[in-house]
């Protein structure tokens, strides 16, 4: 199983190209939230570009990789749970690596708690993958013929030193040191990193809607979460090379972009010299004027840092969707204070008015803690109340995680998880009876989709509307639909998430 490789450097990496003739494989499963997603297409595409095959199962693959994630623990456990499962492929020359967040913040531990884990890399230092994968095959640098043109032939071993990494068989260099027979590799950063991982490599999985990364780590450390430890310091990209992406992506056929951050609207564009310098809502305008273009996403929202000139951009430029995810967490001032999330229910309040004041009808999603340490029943009720005021058109709801390293675990009172998980449950059933109503209003309407695809079992299409709403509906037999195709559809049913409609010809 473990074939051997040598080294190119076509367009100046690193590229593994098989002794053996047989195809280096690699199955890579992700946990987590939509910036992780986003992050497997990138590592999936710089993958690819080094030689390996993606395939769709673990039996298939020389490598197993897991992109994980840290947000609670039942999230983190999967992957120790996977990675325990899948152990005994080590025998048959398997190798196993763990990315994101659980990798930046359990580190070398992981190693200790899963032996037959030979790479784990955080997601500063993807950009390093190239020289990391060609470590973790054991390679032997050897001269390949160069193709003609530039950039191709080999460099020997002394070059790659001082990246840190790589590679005289057998020998420690950069962070990779061997445990008995195995290898092993680090990519870990700290918080104060500037690396961000942009390539041109990335391996979208639709063709029709693409996310773009314009930000990426936090700062500004809720008492409950890792993602300050996990992900780094705030750094925003340029203005004008997102805008340069999403040129690219209208280029190739997407008409659907979804802008990604931890907060992303914290945005601070770097541009400097020429390049114009835009605030969120301008560069929201502006990625929403790309001619192709027709729908713009954006998230996580920061209730913090949302200013009214999202809501007068979501106003003047018809691209953006009429949709704002703005995470409340708690209705109570108290818990948000002490949560250390930077704004009041007031202040929470005066944004959705905000919001609701505009001229579109912007639906409104959040996500809220329950259970968090000294939530008393009488702040819980703030939370329900909070619940009615807004009217959300769908809540995502989690029990309070202890995390490590997080503020949180030194406050006392805790709650017992049979009470959280109560308090969830009278959270979600309020929540459905809320959606019941709003998804009702929408009978009868005329709303425009992006068909999304067919359900043979059910005979109906997929769609989903600028609000982000589900809505499965008929067509006459021979409508000849298309995913990725816009369509107007009329409403006919509600239910509590989602809608059911038929085909305007
Ligand atoms: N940056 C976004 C914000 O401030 O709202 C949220 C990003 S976080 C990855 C996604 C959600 O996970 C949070 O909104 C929060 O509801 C939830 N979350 C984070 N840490 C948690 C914890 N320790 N326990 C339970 N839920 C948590
Ligand atoms: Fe986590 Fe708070 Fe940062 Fe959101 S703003 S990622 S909840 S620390």
């Amino acid at each position: 199983m473990t074939s051997r490789a040598i080294l190119s450097y076509m367009s100046g990496v690193p590229q593994l190209v098989p002794e053996d003739g047989a195809q280096k494989t690699f199955y890579l499963e992700t946990f987590g939230c939509q910036m992780n997603v986003h992050d497997s297409e990138k590592v999936i595409g710089t993958l690819v570009q080094q030689g390996y095959r993606q395939v769709e199962t673990v039996e298939q693959a020389g490598l197993i990789l897991y992109n994980t994630c840290s947000i609670r623990d039942k999230a983190e456990q999967k992957v120790f749970h996977r990675l325990a499962d899948h152990k005994k492929l080590q025998a048959q020359g398997k190798k196993f690596g763990v990315l994101g967040c659980v990798a930046q913040q359990e580190g070398e531990k992981i190693f200790e708690r899963a032996p037959h884990v030979s790479l784990v890399c955080g997601s500063a230092s993807y950009q390093n993958l190239p020289q990391m994968l060609v470590e973790l095959e054991g390679v032997v640098a050897r001269e390949i013929p160069r193709p003609a043109g530039k950039g191709a032939g080999l460099r020997d071993d002394a070059s790659l030193k001082g990246a840190g990494w790589l590679t005289t068989e057998g020998k420690r260099e950069g962070r990779k040191r061997e445990a008995g027979s195995l290898i092993r590799i680090t990519g870990l950063d700290d918080r104060q990193t500037d690396k961000c991982f942009e390539t041109e490599f990335t391996a979208r999985s639709n063709p029709h809607r693409g996310y773009i990364t314009i930000i990426e780590g936090c700062d500004k450390f809720c008492a409950y979460c890792v993602v300050p430890f996990t992900r780094g310091k705030e750094r925003s990209r340029t203005s004008e090379s997102v805008l340069a992406e999403a040129r690219q992506m209208a280029d190739l056929g997407y008409s659907e972009i979804q802008l990604l951050g931890q907060n992303v609207n914290s945005y601070k564009d770097p541009a400097g010299g020429f390049g114009k310098k835009r605030s969120f809502a301008e560069l929201l305008a502006a990625v929403g004027e790309v001619p192709g273009i027709k729908r713009v996403r954006f998230t996580t929202s920061h209730p913090r840092d949302f200013g009214r000139d999202i809501v007068e951009a979501i106003d003047a430029v018809p691209a953006l969707c009429d949709h704002v995810h703005l995470p409340v967490q708690s209705g109570s001032t108290r818990v948000l204070d002490a949560m250390q999330r930077l704004y009041s229910r007031e202040q929470y309040l005066e944004r959705i008015a905000w919001i609701k004041a505009a001229k579109r009808d912007i639906a409104i999603t959040t996500d809220t803690i329950v259970g968090f340490p000294g939530e008393t029943e009488a702040d819980f009720a703030e939370t329900l109340s909070l619940l009615d005021l807004v009217g959300y058109d769908s809540v995502f709801t989690f029990k309070y995680s202890p995390r490590p390293n997080t503020p949180s675990l030194a406050l006392e009172d805790a709650i017992p998880d049979d009470e959280k998980a109560r308090r969830l449950e009278v959270l979600m059933i309020r929540q459905r009876e809320i959606q019941k109503k709003r998804y009702q209003n929408y009978v009868g309407a005329i709303v425009e989709v992006m068909v999304e695809g067919f359900n043979e079992a059910r005979a109906q299409w997929i769609g989903r509307s600028s609000q982000n709403k589900t809505l499965n509906f008929t067509a006459p037999a021979p409508a000849a639909l298309k995913a990725g195709q816009y369509a107007q559809v009329r409403v006919t049913t509600s239910f509590p998430n989602s809608l059911l409609g038929e085909l305007v010809l």
